[in-house]
């Protein structure tokens, strides 16, 4: 069957559905060109509501996401949901099927988990200050309190704002690097930089966890997503896509 809308399936084992959204099959209009996820970046609540839905179709059922605030509190997600307004969380556990649980993004690493055996899994935005202040050690510790175990556990580094173009201020650098070393980079124009799907990746193998994918799809250089950085060079507000698991 043809989803609703196209997305970045990706596999994170049996019994799970994971995805990313892209920009594509949306209804917003310009600029952000058509599934804006993000509401408060000017885009009609209306229009975003209805994109969101197309995203609960493809997830089969309504995606419970965190208010975001860059922090590193984890909360548990059940079949009742979280209510209005979310709980400022960037990392959501569910170990209850049929309760998709996501993050928004537009450069910061989306980070998808499971555990297929358990059957748990996790979401967790990851930008800078998530990085440095450890949302990706917290998200584990709380996706193995709920039964996971490291050796059963996946997970995706999605989409991001790649090493090569997130430049930052040498002295965010150097803050940055002096707790997360791995996320110290260059950009391709020789500035200081920071590779945070890099810094996840190494955190999440620093933890123990064996199986880690990337998807190498940097969304400042590819418009099939969204991207703070690029929306700001071009003087536009950014929309915001998703990265998106569940248990079925
Ligand atoms: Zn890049």
């Amino acid at each position: 069957m043809t989803p609703v809308i196209p997305v970045l399936e990706v596999d994170l084992g049996p019994g799970i559905r994971a995805f990313f959204t892209t920009r594509h099959g949306g209804r917003s209009g310009a600029p952000w060109d058509s599934l804006n996820l993000g509401l408060g970046v000017g885009d009609d609540a209306g229009t975003v509501r209805a994109n969101r839905a197309l995203v609960d179709q493809v997830a089969g059922g309504q995606v419970t996401f965190g208010t975001q605030v860059h922090g590193t509190d984890v909360v548990t997600v059940t079949a009742r949901g979280l209510g209005a307004p979310p709980p400022e969380a960037d990392a959501l556990v569910a170990a209850a099927p049929g309760v998709p649980v996501g993050v928004y993004v537009a450069d910061c690493v989306p980070v998808l988990l499971a555990d297929p055996r358990a059957r748990v899994v996790a979401v967790a935005h990851a930008g800078r200050p998530g990085v440095e202040h450890g949302v990706v050690p917290a998200v584990l510790e709380a996706v193995l309190a709920a039964g996971a175990r490291l050796g059963d556990l996946r997970a995706v580094v999605g989409p991001a704002v790649c090493g090569e173009c997130y430049e930052v201020p040498a002295e965010l650098q150097e803050r940055v690097a002096a707790r997360v070393p791995a996320a110290r980079s260059q950009t391709s124009w020789g500035t200081a930089a920071l590779d945070l799907p890099r810094a996840v990746e190494v955190q999440l193998e620093a933890a123990g966890v064996r199986r880690v994918q990337r998807v190498h799809r940097c969304t400042r250089t590819d418009d099939t997503f969204f991207s703070h950085r690029r929306s700001s060079a071009a003087g536009t507000p950014a929309g915001r896509f998703a990265g998106v698991v569940t248990l079925v």
